[in-house]
């Protein structure tokens, strides 16, 4: 079996208040959500990284949350700087797990795929869309 590579790698928020270092797979998992919940939060289609546990080393001190109900009743619980408003991580309490917003990232250069995701139910109409390509 191939043994999986980690890459380590920086981020921030706009303001600077909020860096942190995480440790992605070589090819993380990516997503961009175009469900309603994400278009209101983020004013357009979202991006994001499913980290592993542990993952991401974060001063969560520094972060303000918003809680609320996802589409299927899940608890979701959105995390974002308490100076500048900009989203850092979601938890989504079903899988247990954290999402990265991708836009944080110093360096996106290394991703490359994305899965998109609810983009059925809403999507802007002037994007052309499938599970895996967006054209504009
Ligand atoms: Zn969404
Ligand atoms: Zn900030």
């Amino acid at each position: 079996m191939k043994e999986k590579i980690f890459i380590n790698k920086t981020g921030g928020c706009i303001c600077g208040d909020i860096t942190f270092n995480v440790k992605l797979d070589e090819v993380p998992l990516v997503f961009n959500c175009h469900c309603i919940d994400c278009r209101k939060k983020i004013g357009g289609m979202m991006t994001i990284i499913l980290l592993r546990d542990g993952a991401i080393d974060i001063d969560k001190s520094k972060l303000k949350i918003y809680e609320h109900e996802g589409g299927s009743g899940n608890k979701i619980k959105k995390h974002f700087c308490g100076k500048c408003a900009a989203p850092i991580l979601t938890y989504v309490e079903k899988y247990k797990k954290y999402y990265l917003y991708a836009g944080l990232l110093d360096d996106i250069s290394f991703l490359k795929k994305a899965e998109n995701i609810h983009f059925k139910e809403s999507h802007f109409p002037f994007m052309e869309i499938n599970e895996k390509n967006i054209k504009v």
